[in-house]
């Protein structure tokens, strides 16, 4: 199941803080606990844990500033694996958790939640909340080359997304007179409905079906926009990528998506890494790797090579003698962690692979077969050479 945005399942903007944040988790963990659904359907009890965890993993990433910082500039990748309390061992008794969470207090009046009628009267209520639109995330792919991701870079990105519309600012109307209090709900952007449950009476609140849970309708809309207070627009947007991502990688630019109806809060931007294939240089994580092919004389007499590296060309030295797969290592000419995941550099390997030409001229002939029966060419494994031939040998 695709996870859905931390903000958007607490129902907070980017900007909420951190009590707004455990309000937010507060009201989902009482209203989902798996401790009131015991009597549920296995349906209810399902939807109801499902629930539980997702409030529990967005409170535990959007309550720690450092997770928090990482899910910003990454989204999902910044968190992943660290993401989520541990429930392996139950979810723990609803009412430890209510008290370590906001410090006490819970113990009497929620010990049993099946003699009380609704949360009314509790932080502001489960219904009472103002609603937060949130405008759809954009997706999109970039394309980067080796040597982007090597410096981190800058690119310019096309989008066609909802913005307010210039002519009423996004509320809707021309004039502020024209937006009124919507007679349905009085502009509380709530109906009430009064049920009874396995938990008692219990009142539930939903959007107002008149203003959509705004409060407030709109007498003249605006011509320009017909109301919505959206336009489309293409726009062309500076976008800094860091240093190190990787092929698959999600950036979330914060804000930069759809605006939301009703001056809301603006969706993200998700830009997901595209590594384009580079015409040299393969990668792994950090580490960059290299083929050479030299002749069987540079092998046998030594030469100097030419590496073209990211930030540029290093000649590297090769000994007489050098053995084919041997692997020479250019320390910390890789890639950069990218940033707040490990630090320093990856390094750069160069393979040095040995070309035997394919035919010989008669004089080559005579002069290769006087040496075929000498002792310096009879294989004879220095532990240098056991080393590279072991790795080879590996591969089968
Ligand atoms: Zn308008
Ligand atoms: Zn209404």
């Amino acid at each position: 199941m695709a996870k859905r945005d931390y903000y958007e399942v607490l129902g907070v903007n980017k900007n909420a803080s951190l009590d707004e944040i455990k309000a937010a988790y507060r009201k989902l963990a009482m209203q989902w606990h798996p401790d009131r659904w015991v009597s549920g359907t296995d349906a209810e009890k399902k939807t109801a844990e499902d629930n539980f965890k997702e409030a529990a993993e967005a409170y535990d990433v959007l309550s720690n500033p450092d997770k928090k910082a990482k899910y910003d500039q990454f989204g999902f990748a910044g968190v992943d694996g660290q993401a989520g309390p541990d429930f392996s061992q139950g979810f723990g008794n609803l009412n430890d958790i209510l008290n370590d969470l906001f410090g006490g207090g819970f113990g009497t009046g929620f010990g049993n939640f099946g003699g009380f009628g609704g949360f009314g009267g509790f932080g502001g209520g489960s219904g009472q909340s103002q609603r937060v639109y949130r405008g759809r995330d954009i997706r999109t792919r970039v394309k980067l080359t080796l040597e982007e991701i090597a410096t981190g870079c800058e690119k310019e990105i096309t989008l066609e997304r909802n913005r307010p519309c210039p002519d009423c600012g996004g509320k809707g109307a021309k004039n502020s007179s024209d937006i009124k209090t919507c007679p349905q709900c009085g502009g509380t952007g709530q109906v009430q409905r009064i049920a009874n449950s396995i938990f008692g009476r219990s009142i539930t609140y939903s959007p107002c079906p008149q203003c959509g849970g705004e409060g407030k309708i709109v007498a003249n809309p605006c011509r320009r926009c017909n109301g919505t207070g959206l336009e489309r627009k293409r726009e062309t947007i500076k976008v800094k990528i860091p240093a190190g991502v990787e092929d698959g990688m999600q950036i979330t630019v914060r804000g930069e998506g759809h605006a939301a109806q009703h001056n809301g809060v603006n969706g993200d931007l998700l830009l997901l890494i595209e590594q384009q294939p580079h015409a040299n240089l393969k990668r792994d994580g950090q580490n960059l790797f290299y083929s050479c092919i030299i002749s069987v004389t540079d092998a046998l007499l030594g030469t100097e090579i030419s590496v073209p590296a990211l930030d540029g060309n290093y000649s590297v030295k090769i000994e007489p003698g050098t053995q084919s797969g041997t692997v020479v290592k250019l320390r910390g000419k890789g890639l950069p962690a990218v940033s707040g995941y490990g630090s320093g550099r990856g390094d750069l390997f160069v393979k040095i692979l040995v070309w035997i030409p394919h035919k010989l001229s008669r004089s080559e002939k005579e002069a290769l077969e006087a040496m075929r029966n000498s002792s310096t060419f009879t294989p004879s494994l220095t532990r240098e050479d056991r080393t590279v031939f072991d790795k080879e040998k590996n591969i089968f």
